[in-house]
């Protein structure tokens, strides 16, 4: 009789959340299939913050050297009130932050980060990555699972892991919820080379805007070759449909009334991305027999607290955990990884909005945020984040 090991876990999606839990797998023995729709395993976009919470998870991975390698270790995390271009709060991410939660907080590109998960799964003989094939249908046997492309290809496995992201095709066959929510807020991304951003703004900080209806973020990456911009603002404009290149007319018109450091950087970008953000209400039972979710396919989340891959990085250690514990009994493991799962992501998709509001706050409720966090310590600021950074036994107690 083969190990059950042998019998591949099919993983749609080969975004972040997929390629880490291929990795995961991996690294307890555990063969995987991975298809990807794309032409291609890449990732676009710009950068991505990494908490601490995922550089512990890096460390399981086997990942620390190549991220590291790769990553801007940012001095602060810095919000400026973007209408009187005061500063409003900052936490400094060095010795004190890194001995509270163990691990850095940093940033990195996108295309970085998932070429470092794609080269260490290329790297492994039990992972097998397949790109353009798009899975639409799915059929479940008592003991295994066929994933049907629509070219025609099929996939035996044990079980299914659904990485597909915020528009999941799975989610709609274990859930059948529908489509997200679509948040009505907007987010123009570009990336600068250093050169290109102004002197007195090249600060190596993760700073944060907070305006009305509008935010700005900017940091350096690529160990400070570019600089990664990002502008928030609130608009109905998805009714009236999108693409995927920004209008700056709308930017400059929604950011008016914000400083003139502010609009000095916004004037910096000629060509802005654009991305509608969506998200949904949490759910406790995203696992249906040998099926389950993971990543924005499972907890869909605002970008507000810079969180959605690094969730995805932690569902794939704790779904490599608990599918070892239970010795290849794949209901009872998505049982057990969704159980331990759904309480933290539910609260980082609450607490993500929450902070949208934060950020986008103006008369009274913006005056309070400012005297609330301009009134803290580091240390109370540190203690606020111990929820979101600190381990979470949880994640890998259910086996060796
Ligand atoms: C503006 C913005 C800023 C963000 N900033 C941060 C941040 O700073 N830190 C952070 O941690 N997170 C951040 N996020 C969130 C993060 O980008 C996502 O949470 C993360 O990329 C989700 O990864 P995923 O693998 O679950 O999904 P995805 O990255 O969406 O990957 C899904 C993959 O599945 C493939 N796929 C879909 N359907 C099929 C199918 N039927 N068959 C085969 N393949 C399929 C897709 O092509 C895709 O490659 C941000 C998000 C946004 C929008």
């Amino acid at each position: 009789m083969p190990d059950w090991k042998e019998l591949p876990v099919i993983i749609v999606g080969g975004g972040i959340g997929g390629l880490s839990a291929a990795l995961a797998l991996h690294r307890k023995g555990i063969a995987s299939q991975v298809i990807e729709q794309a032409p291609e395993f890449k990732e676009i976009g710009a950068g991505i913050q990494l908490g601490p919470n995922v550089f512990r998870m890096f460390e399981v991975l086997g990942l620390t050297g190549p991220i590291s390698a790769l990553a801007v270790f940012p001095n602060n995390l810095i919000m400026m009130d973007s209408i009187l271009g005061e500063e409003v709060t900052r936490i400094p991410l060095g010795e004190a932050f890194r001995k509270k939660f163990s691990y850095p907080y940093a940033l990195i590109h996108r295309a970085d980060l998932h070429k470092v998960l794609l080269e260490a799964c290329e790297k492994s003989p039990l992972i097998r990555l397949d790109a353009a094939e798009k899975v639409v249908k799915v059929d479940e046997t008592a003991d295994a699972i066929v994933a049907h492309t629509e070219s025609g290809k099929e996939y035996r496995g044990a079980a299914l892991v659904g990485a597909d992201g915020l528009w999941s095709t799975i989610r709609q066959m274990v859930v059948g919820d529908g489509k997200p929510n679509v948040a009505g807020h907007i987010t123009y991304r570009a990336v600068l080379p250093t050169s290109e951003m102004p002197e007195k703004f090249r600060w190596r900080d993760m700073v944060l805007w907070a305006g009305e209806k509008v935010h700005l973020v900017h940091y350096p990456l690529r160990t400070g070759e570019l600089f990664n911009l990002v502008a928030v603002f609130h608009s109905n404009r998805y009714e009236e449909g999108w693409d995927s290149y920004g209008d700056p007319a709308e930017l400059h018109e929604r950011f008016a009334k914000t400083c003139e450091p502010v609009r000095t950087l916004l004037n910096k970008i000629e060509s802005w991305r654009m991305w509608v953000l969506c998200d949904r209400p949490p759910i406790k039972d995203w696992s249906r027999d040998r099926i389950t979710l993971l990543g924005d396919a499972a907890h869909p989340m605002l970008q507000y607290l810079a969180q959605g891959a690094g969730m995805s990085i932690e569902d794939a250690v704790c779904l490599a955990d608990r599918v070892t514990a239970a010795g290849g009994d794949y209901p009872a493991a998505f049982r057990a990884y969704q159980q331990a799962r759904y309480l933290r992501t539910g609260r980082v998709q609450i607490m993500a909005r929450v902070y949208g509001e934060f950020y986008h706050a103006s008369g009274v409720a913006k005056e309070l945020r400012n005297m609330m966090l301009g009134s803290r310590t580091a240390e109370e600021a540190m203690t606020g984040m111990e929820w979101l950074y600190s381990e979470q036994k949880e994640l890998t107690h259910g086996a060796a």
